[in-house]
C-alpha cells in the first residue's frame, strides 16, 4: 500500500494558554480530496495553519511525503508542496490580478499550473488580469486566491471556506470546477460550511467538535443523523 502523502499524529495546537486541537490524527492519500467539517470554532482553519506552518505552538507530528514538516515555516512549507487558499482570500489589495497570481508562482516549482493553465481554467481572469483586485467581484477574487495557490504547484492544497460571501450559483461554478483543479493526482483539504457540498466533493471526512475528532470516514459510510450528531454533539 502506497505511503500517505500527509500523516497527521496527536496533534495538539494552542493560542496563547488556550488548547484548540486535542491530539488529532489522520492520514490523506495522493490524488484524494479530504473534507473537513465542523461547527464554527471546532478548530477546522487552525488545523490547517498547523498544516501550513503558520501557527507555531503545537506538539505532535506533521508528516508531508514521508519527511517530518512540524518546524518549518511557511515559506518552506510552500516549497515543500502545500499551499493554502486562506479562508477570507487574502489578496494583495494593491497588486494587480496578475500580479497576484505570479506571486503564488514565485517558489519556482515544477508543474502543470503556470499564467497560461490558470487564465484557462479561470478565462474572466485572462480579461481581468491588470484590473485591480480589489475591484474584482468576490467569486471572482476566490478564482484569483485559488490560482495563486496553484501557481505554487502544490502536492497538496487546502482550501479554508471556498464559498464563504459568495452568491450560491458562484459557488456552483467554483465547485464545478473542483475536479479539474485536483485532477493530476493533487490531493486537497477541504474546508466547507455547506455539509452536504462538503461531503458530496470528498472521499473522506473528518468532523471536528471543539478540536477533537467526532466522526471520520467515507461520506457514504454514514447516515445525515450520524453525521449531524458528531457535528452538533448530540
Ligand atoms: P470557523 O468556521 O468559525 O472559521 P473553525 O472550525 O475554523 O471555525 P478555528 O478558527 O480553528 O475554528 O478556531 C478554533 C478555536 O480557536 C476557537 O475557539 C477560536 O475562538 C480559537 N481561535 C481561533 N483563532 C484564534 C486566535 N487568533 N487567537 C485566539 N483564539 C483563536
Amino acid at each position: 500500500m502506497s505511503e500517505p502523502i500527509l500523516s497527521v499524529e496527536n496533534l495538539e495546537a494552542w493560542y496563547g494558554d488556550a488548547k484548540v486541537l486535542h491530539g488529532l490524527g489522520f492520514a490523506l492519500k495522493q490524488g484524494e480530496v479530504l473534507s473537513l467539517i465542523g461547527a464554527n470554532g471546532a478548530g477546522k482553519s487552525t488545523l490547517l495553519k498547523c498544516i501550513c506552518g503558520l501557527l507555531p505552538k503545537k506538539s505532535g507530528s506533521i508528516s508531508f511525503k514521508g519527511e517530518a514538516i512540524h518546524g518549518f515555516s511557511a515559506n518552506e512549507i510552500v516549497a515543500k508542496g502545500i499551499a493554502l487558499v486562506p479562508e477570507g482570500r487574502r489578496l494583495f489589495p494593491s497588486l494587480s490580478v496578475e500580479e497576484n497570481l505570479i506571486l503564488g508562482g514565485q517558489v519556482n516549482r515544477p508543474g502543470p499550473w503556470n499564467l497560461e493553465a490558470v487564465y484557462g481554467l479561470f478565462p474572466i481572469l485572462k480579461e481581468k488580469r491588470n484590473a485591480p483586485s480589489t475591484s474584482l467581484s468576490g467569486g471572482q477574487q476566490q478564482m484569483v486566491a485559488i490560482g495563486r495557490g496553484l501557481m505554487s504547484n502544490p502536492d497538496l492544497i487546502l482550501l479554508d471556506e471556498l464559498s464563504l460571501g459568495l452568491a450560491p450559483i458562484v459557488i456552483k461554478d467554483i465547485y464545478a470546477l473542483l475536479p479539474r483543479i485536483v485532477g493530476n493526482g493533487l490531493s486537497a483539504i477541504l474546508v466547507e460550511q455547506d455539509v452536504t457540498r462538503a461531503l458530496d466533493s470528498a472521499h473522506h471526512f473528518l468532523c471536528l467538535q471543539e478540536g477533537h475528532i467526532s466522526l471520520e470516514g467515507s461520506p457514504r459510510a454514514f447516515t445525515k443523523d450520524e453525521i449531524s450528531a458528531a457535528y452538533f454533539g448530540m
